[in-house]
């Protein structure tokens, strides 16, 4: 096997990296049409929504800035706890801005109730959040998303963005890693 080849980790591929193209054009285009007459600041949060903000912001038409978070939710185990740290605050003073927070994936959506919550506090003129995934618990959680690419089943994904240990961010595509990677 040659061991350059990221993909191999994987037992199945979900989304090809067309299909990603795909639906970020899809969300772009409404974000386009909704923001029409606003400047929007898109707020990453690192590291995992590193490639959908590459790619949204990209395919945006409007006037856009960019500014990136980092947080780190305490967690027992796999699951996150909704406590969460602030390793990087933004930049930028959310005062009065258009405010999108752009993600990566929603599990439980605690991570990002919590930073809803926060970044609403600092007094922006709008609120919204746009995610490339979301899983089904995310939706028993109290929280409004109101762009959505895909619904996934409830599987532990990688690629584009998305780690296991690290590693797995760079793939272009989503997928199952195979169980030899983490037995
Ligand atoms: P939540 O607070 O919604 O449970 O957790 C959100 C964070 O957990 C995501 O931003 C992501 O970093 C991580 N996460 C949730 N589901 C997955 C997944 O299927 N694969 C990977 N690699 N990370 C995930
Ligand atoms: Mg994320
Ligand atoms: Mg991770």
């Amino acid at each position: 096997m040659d061991a350059q080849d990221v993909k191999a980790d994987l037992t199945e591929v979900l989304y090809t990296k067309d299909e990603i193209d795909a639906k970020i054009r899809e969300l772009a285009a409404v974000i386009d049409r909704d923001y029409a007459d606003k400047d929007v600041l898109l707020v990453g949060v690192l590291k995992g929504a590193v490639m959908v903000m590459a790619d949204l912001a990209r395919a945006l038409r409007s006037h856009v800035t960019m500014d990136w978070m980092a947080v780190s939710s305490y967690g027992s185990g796999t699951k996150s706890s909704g406590v969460v740290r602030i390793l990087k605050d933004l930049d930028a003073d959310l005062m009065n801005r258009h405010v999108l927070i752009v993600e990566d994936i929603i599990d439980s959506g605690l991570t990002l109730s919590w930073l809803k919550t926060n970044l609403e506090s600092r007094g922006p003129a709008s609120l919204e959040i746009c995610t490339l995934f979301r899983k089904p618990d995310a939706v028993k959680v109290d929280i409004d998303v109101k762009y959505v690419g895909m619904d996934i089943p409830n599987k532990f994904v990688v690629g584009y963005g998305l780690d296991f240990a690290e590693k797995y961010r760079n793939l272009d595509c989503v997928g199952i890693l195979a169980p030899h990677v983490y037995q």
